[in-house]
């Protein structure tokens, strides 16, 4: 023997993480190559398990590498290793086939855009895939949206329908090639295929014949369903304004932002201003939307975000894409596939029975999809910060690291913008969009992917949780499960929610200041909560101040009609008679008159009844009385076209910061002051822009003052930020720079959206804290 016993040294190494289904395997067996090591590497449930043996100054290179070298999409959380006793029998490393016996930690890693090498492939004539656009490898492609059970591995995939030909067999069975073990490695000859269909026959069941027809359909200023990776698009010309329009009607979406796509990222800087936070989100391989401001020199069709400075662009994140887009050229409206508010399509029947009606034509192909996932949505601010708006396709399910272990539980979400929360041990998997809970398909969305996660990563959890809000589906959804697990349920305060997990996303436990602006939140005491400063920790929390409350009447009629929220706020002041006027021509005189005489009623009898400190509904009722909106198509579009005016408004250069008189000490913080201020500045022909920027600037202040004040009484050191409400960049930076100005740390929510997208997150944890 020429090595030395003494020198020989046998390790058993545990990586979890992500570490499957990302080429982490190939990786460790050229390593041990390498370092001419013996011994193996296993998938072992969610982990990978690896044994080396050979000289120990090799064995420690290894480990080295093992950690600074791996493949660019894996992601360790944590490893073990141990020593063991040399076998010396080994001939050579292996890559063994996975083992489902080890119980470990599982993780999958979200899909993945096409790699920079398979880009080249897909474009270079000589290559066998050239123009096939269901390329792939270890470090790209789908990845949960194709999974059917653990471990990762091509039989259960919707991939195991397609055998591979003698080509990808090789590369699949080859440790040096980059598709060794990529589970959905295929080609023209052995993959999936495009087909093209109507309603009533096939036109083209070709993948050239059916690229082509998609784009001749699109030319022609038609809408086409695209069948994508998590689901369906509806596609149209977005430069077109009748085929933006047609979309819109068809899928009853009158106003709402549409989404983009674009060819490259040149093309998207020649239509936007795209700053570098922008830039490295949109290039990034989960490929979100990226919310960025439109250019003076912009292409696109004013129909695609009415009213707003913003638009969500997206570079092409499959093959299919990347191909469609070179061949159409211009930009293209990518927007979910289904008739508002549904859930996306995935299967392609219920493609064509749903979306027929919807479009001129559907590409199809025949890959199954297991998950349905929509576009992730994220906002960017400056050269360096990026929020989530909408987590889902490229994020989820890639879970939320705790600082420890809070046990398991299940969280329900809340009922708009729903998401679910699996909290266990250390990890919290968070699903996809699941989107409102409002009809009978998005609940059967839910259940499907609830049922999904448990299964898949083998989650039991042992106590549920959900909102307060009687109301909320997800709240009987929970009550249902609760029931059928017999476990104990534990309902949360939606904004205590809010700041818990924005806390637990920064690793803090509290106590903190929380400033929680949303919408709406059932509250404690049976009102309607949505503008909160609450001391909180994870288990608990003290509400210390909220915005003045006023009479909310209609309920969810009152989101879609801003102006009645303005007539609340200014229903005792002299400036009311002008805003009613105001309305002439714009709002029915008689509901105006009625709401009036309501309002005078309602002022006499229980004070709690139907009234809201929503900072949402406040934005309503000064973008109805700047003018900007009275009736809104879509949740939050008042508010939305009023931070949109009030950046307009700052490229006015005079600003004039309103001193709002207001008392430190109590515990309401009177804001109808804010929307007098905008009447008597519209009356006095101050412009709407200028209004709605000095509203921003005079309530930030009051929110600034506010909060100091608070943290030096509760002697606290850190707010943290939450509600949708903090969509708002310029709220968010106006606050956010006032609170540090006072030497304050401000925490925001950076890896779930501050909307309740991220609510079911936070309502895990305070369950779990309260237990
Ligand atoms: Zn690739
Ligand atoms: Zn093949
Ligand atoms: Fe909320």
């Amino acid at each position: 023997m020429s090595q030395e016993n003494s020198e020989l040294k046998r390790m058993r190494i545990s990586v979890s993480g992500t570490v499957q289904g990302v080429g982490f395997r190939p990786f460790v067996f050229r390593l041990a190559e390498q370092f001419a090591l013996k011994g193996f590497v296993l998938n072992a449930g969610g982990a990978v398990v690896i044994e080396v043996e050979g000289h120990q100054q090799y064995v420690q290179n290894f480990l080295t590498g093992l950690t600074c070298e791996a493949p660019p999409l894996a992601k360790i959380t944590s490893s073990s290793a141990e020593l063991l006793e040399p076998r010396f029998d080994e001939e050579r490393f292996l890559i063994l086939e996975s083992d489902r016996t080890f119980d470990c930690e599982k993780s999958v890693p979200p899909d993945c855009a096409t790699c920079q090498d398979c880009f080249r492939e897909l474009f270079d004539p000589s290559d066998r895939r050239y123009l096939y656009p269901f390329i792939n490898c270890t470090n790209c492609g789908p990845r949960f949206t194709i999974i059917e059970s653990f471990p990762y591995d091509r039989q259960r995939t919707t991939m195991s329908t397609f055998q591979m030909c003698g080509n990808c067999a090789d590369e699949y069975s080859n440790p040096a090639d980059r598709r060794f073990h990529a589970q959905p490695n295929a080609c023209s000859l052995c993959g999936p295929q495009l087909q093209f269909v109507t309603a009533h026959n096939v036109v083209s069941n070709c993948t050239d014949g059916a690229l082509r027809e998609t784009v001749a359909l699109l030319r022609r200023g038609g809408v086409a369903a695209i069948k994508g990776l998590g689901g369906f698009h509806l596609c149209c010309d977005a430069t077109s304004d009748d085929a933006v329009r047609l979309l819109r009607r068809r899928k009853h979406r009158d106003e709402k932002p549409l989404a983009v796509m674009y060819r490259s990222i040149e093309d998207i800087e020649s239509d936007c201003v795209v700053p570098g936070a922008a830039q490295s989100a949109l290039c990034s391989h989960q490929r979100p939307i990226v919310l960025c401001n439109r250019n003076a020199t912009c292409t696109l069709s004013e129909q695609i975000s009415p009213g707003l400075d913003r638009i969500g662009v997206m570079l092409p994140y499959t093959p299919l894409h990347y191909v469609l887009m070179e061949l159409y050229g211009g930009p293209l409206v990518m927007t979910s596939g289904n008739v508002s508010d549904e859930p996306i399509c995935i299967d392609n029947q219920e493609a064509i029975e749903r979306l027929s009606p919807l479009c001129d034509g559907l590409l199809l192909h025949n890959r199954a999809i297991a998950a349905r996932y929509d576009d992730s949505v994220v906002l960017a601010d400056g050269a360096e910060q990026i929020y989530p708006v909408r987590r889902s396709r490229g994020y989820a399910p890639e879970p939320i690291v705790l600082d420890s272990a809070f046990g398991s539980v299940l969280a329900f979400g809340a009922h708009l913008k729903n998401t679910f929360c699996i909290l266990s041990g250390t990890n919290a998997y968070v699903s996809q969009h699941i989107g409102d809970l409002d009809n009978l398909d998005s609940l059967s969305h839910f259940e499907e992917s609830l049922e999904r996660f448990l299964h898949l990563f083998d989650l039991k959890p042992d106590l549920i949780a959900c909102d307060m809000h009687p109301d909320y589906m997800s709240t009987s959804l929970a009550d249902d499960w609760a029931q059928k697990l017999q476990l104990p349920l534990v309902a949360v305060q939606h904004h205590h929610a809010h700041i818990a997990a924005c806390a637990a996303e920064h690793h803090v436990e509290g106590p903190v200041l929380g400033i929680a602006f949303d919408g709406l939140g059932y509250g404690t005491d049976g009102s309607l909560w949505g503008g909160e400063f609450l001391v909180c920790d994870r288990a608990s929390f003290l509400r210390v101040a909220h915005l003045k409350a006023v009479p909310v009447i209609g309920g969810n009629v009152a989101m879609r009609e801003p102006w009645r929220m303005a007539l609340s706020y200014l229903r005792c002041h002299s400036e009311l008679e002008w805003f009613a006027s105001s309305l002439a021509g714009q709002i029915d005189n008689k509901r105006v008159s009625s709401l009036l005489k309501l309002l005078v009623t309602l002022d006499q009898t229980d004070p709690l009844f139907n009234v809201t400190s929503s900072c949402g509904r406040l934005f309503d009722a000064v973008a109805a009385v700047a003018g900007i909106r009275y009736n809104a198509s879509y949740e939050g579009q008042a508010a939305m076209e009023l931070e949109a005016a009030a950046r307009r408004g700052q490229t006015c250069g005079s600003q004039s910061l309103i001193d709002t008189s207001f008392s430190l000490d109590s515990v309401v913080v009177e804001t109808s002051q804010l929307v007098v201020n905008a009447a008597t500045q519209r009356m006095r022909g101050v412009s709407p822009d200028l209004v709605a920027l000095n509203f921003h600037l005079a309530l930030s202040n009051i929110v600034v003052q506010k909060a100091h004040y608070l943290c030096r009484n509760f002697n606290l050191s850190t707010v943290c930020l939450g509600g949708g409400c903090f969509q708002n960049l310029l709220l968010l930076n106006l606050i956010r720079d006032g609170l540090r100005e006072h030497g304050l740390r401000v925490l925001v929510p950076q890896k779930l959206p501050c909307n309740d997208g991220g609510i079911a997150f936070g309502q895990a944890v305070v369950a779990a804290a309260k237990r």
